[in-house]
């Protein structure tokens, strides 16, 4: 029987070596960011890592052509877990990799790598997922509607943070155009003939301030004008902003919701404007897999780490929750940056290719290959992970 231990110590061994490769994916995303659905490069990037470790790689998954799927069957048959490790590497608009996503592509290419290193002691599938678009457009949500996940027993990751936790908390969350139409007019000669769209952005955002206080805990509404209008000159006569709306869980999310659409409704009321309403890219809360949560926390201490619990006053989203809905699932958190660090900022962008960046991108890796590996070795885990999830 294979020493668990020694593996581990060999998926370690294994980063290690191979550091200099892991980290200059990380350092390329961060030199060249591309947002939600444009991953071309980095989707490139990875295919290109996990193809050389052995893979068989799909590029281009469904209606994705910037999502990866690599495969790789155990040394010792395909009989077994499919265990998946994710990688995302969206950036954001403006900010690069703010949010860290550089990091987490080159750690889930590791842990592929420091997976298929172990191959001969493995029954089972290995699965690399490269998935686009976890800023704007829920692409798991998608790749999940079209099988990308089909077959799999667990979904592996990281996020870095400015915290360390295990579990997360995740806000159901969804992308909103708002787009109003009036008339436009010459605002000195004869303004009275326009109907101002901008005056119905306006009200919308001071609707949204007013009615803040009134939130439920944890929901968040937070928008920005993407068009104002054309000219100081013109009465607006089209304008459009972008939001997103957020909540603890789907029930508060849907009420919400139902209340910021009222709140267009009366702004174009207000001004004698049309409105127009687009939902997109929902993702939703997160379900926590408890025993895949605490084998990777008890890899996590084992590396020197001590792992703490998630502050909902800090909720994010992530379309991981989507995921978390319909396979066994963690979103474990490691801090990169001091706590308090600001995400989807220049500070996170810069520590994302630091020194400390670096050891934390690699330990990822390894927490995620250790993590694998564990279900691998004991495929009654990857039952009763099953058996929770399934649970009411
Ligand atoms: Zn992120
Ligand atoms: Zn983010």
């Amino acid at each position: 029987m294979t020493d668990p231990t020694d593996i581990k110590t060999r998926i370690a061994a294994t980063i290690e070596a191979e550091r200099g490769s892991i980290l200059a994916i990380a350092h390329d995303l961060y030199a060249n960011p591309e947002i939600a659905f444009q991953e071309v490069h980095a989707a490139a990037l990875v295919a290109d890592a996990v193809e050389a470790a052995g893979y068989v790689v799909e590029r281009g998954v469904g209606s994705l052509p910037t999502a990866v799927r690599g495969t790789l069957v155990g040394g010792l048959g395909p009989d077994g877990p499919t265990i998946a490790v994710l990688a995302e590497y969206d950036a954001l608009p403006g900010v690069g990799h703010g949010c860290g996503h550089d990091m987490m592509a080159a750690s889930g290419v590791g842990a592929a790598i420091a997976l298929a290193a172990i191959r001969d002691e493995l029954a089972g599938r290995m699965v690399f997922l490269g998935t686009p678009a976890e800023e704007a457009g829920s692409g798991k949500a998608i790749m999940l509607d079209e099988g990308a996940f089909d077959g799999v027993d667990a979904a592996l990751l990281f996020h870095p943070s400015d915290r360390t936790h295990t579990r997360v908390i995740l806000l159901a969350s969804e992308d909103v155009e708002v787009v109003f139409t009036g008339r436009e007019s010459h605002a000195a000669s004869d303004p009275w003939l326009g109907r101002n769209a901008l005056d119905a952005l306006i009200t919308l955002f001071s609707s949204v301030g007013l009615w803040r206080q009134q939130l439920p805990p944890g929901a968040r509404v937070h928008g920005i004008i993407t068009h104002g209008g054309d000219a100081p000159n013109i009465i607006p006569g089209r304008t459009r902003a972008q939001w997103m709306i957020r909540a603890r869980d789907q029930a508060t999310y849907e009420l919400v919701k139902t209340r910021f659409e009222a709140l267009v409704r009366a702004a174009a009321l207000a001004t004698d404007c049309e409105a127009e309403v687009r939902f997109s890219g929902l993702s939703t809360a997160m379900r926590n897999n408890e025993v895949l949560a605490r084998l990777w926390s008890a890899n996590l201490v084992a590396a020197g780490w001590t792992d703490g619990e998630p502050v909902p006053e800090l909720a994010g989203s992530s379309d991981m929750g989507n995921v978390s809905l319909v396979l066994p699932t963690i979103h474990p958190c490691l801090a990169m940056v001091p706590e308090g660090t600001p995400f989807h900022s220049a500070e996170v962008r810069e520590a994302s290719v630091s020194p400390e960046g670096d050891e934390v991108t690699l330990l990822a890796a390894r927490l995620v290959a250790q993590t694998a590996w564990d279900l691998f070795h004991d495929p009654t885990l990857v039952a009763v992970a099953w058996a929770e999830h399934r649970a009411p």
